[in-house]
C-alpha cells in the first residue's frame, strides 16, 4: 500500500488574479472566463500518485485577497505547508502586493524546521500582449523575498499549471 501524505497549500495573492481559476483547473481541469468573487477561503484537494510508494494530497486553500482583508485573511495562513502566491502580470498592484503578502505569510507561518514554508512565485496571465510587469522585476523580488522560484504561467492558455504544481510538491517533499 503506497503511503498518503496531505499538505495545505495556500493559494494566494491580489483579487481578479487568477486564483480559482488556477485551483479549478488544477483540480478539475476546466477554465470559465467567470466567477463570483471568493468569500473567505474556498477548498480543493488535488491528488497526485507521487511514486509507486506515495500518494500525495494538495488542500488548495484559495483565500480571498483584497489589500484590506490581509488582517484577517492571514489567520488561515497558519500550518500551511506550502505557498503558491499570484499576480496578474498586466496588474502592477497586484504584483507590488506581494511584497506583503510574502512577509505576512513569512511572519504567520514560521515552518517546523525555523525556515519560512517554500513560496513559488507565478506571474499569472502571460497570454496577454498588454503586459506591465518584466521578467526582471519579477526575478528581483522573487530573490529579495525568498520565493524558490517563480513561472511565468497561463492559466486560461493551460500554460505551466501543472508545471507549477510539480515544483510545489518536489519542494515539499524535499523539505520533509
Ligand atoms: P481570483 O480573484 O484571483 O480568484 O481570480 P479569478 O480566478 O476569479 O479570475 C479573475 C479573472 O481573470 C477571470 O475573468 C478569469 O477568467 C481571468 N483569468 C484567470 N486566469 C487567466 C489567464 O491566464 N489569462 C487571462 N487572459 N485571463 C485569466
Ligand atoms: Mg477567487
Amino acid at each position: 500500500m503506497p503511503s498518503e501524505q496531505l499538505f495545505k497549500v495556500l493559494v494566494i495573492g491580489g483579487s481578479q488574479v487568477g486564483k480559482t481559476s488556477f485551483v479549478k483547473r488544477c483540480v478539475g481541469g476546466v477554465f470559465t472566463e467567470f466567477y463570483k468573487v471568493t468569500i473567505g477561503v474556498d477548498f480543493a484537494v488535488k491528488t497526485i500518485e507521487w511514486s509507486n510508494e506515495e500518494i500525495v494530497r494538495l488542500q488548495f486553500w484559495d483565500i480571498q485577497g483584497q489589500e484590506d482583508c490581509l488582517p484577517i485573511t492571514r489567520a488561515f495562513f497558519r500550518d500551511a505547508d506550502a505557498c503558491i502566491m499570484m499576480f496578474d502580470v498586466t496588474s502592477e498592484k497586484s504584483f507590488t502586493f506581494c511584497e506583503a503578502l510574502k512577509q505576512a505569510v513569512d511572519t504567520e507561518v514560521p515552518g517546523k524546521d525555523g525556515n519560512p514554508i517554500p513560496c513559488v512565485l507565478l506571474a499569472n496571465k502571460c497570454d496577454l500582449a498588454h503586459r506591465t510587469v518584466q521578467p526582471g522585476a519579477i526575478a528581483d523580488l522573487a530573490n529579495a523575498l525568498n520565493f524558490f522560484t517563480w513561472m511565468e504561467i497561463s492559466v486560461k492558455e493551460n500554460k505551466r499549471v501543472e508545471d507549477s504544481v510539480r515544483q510545489i510538491v518536489e519542494a515539499v517533499m524535499t523539505k520533509r
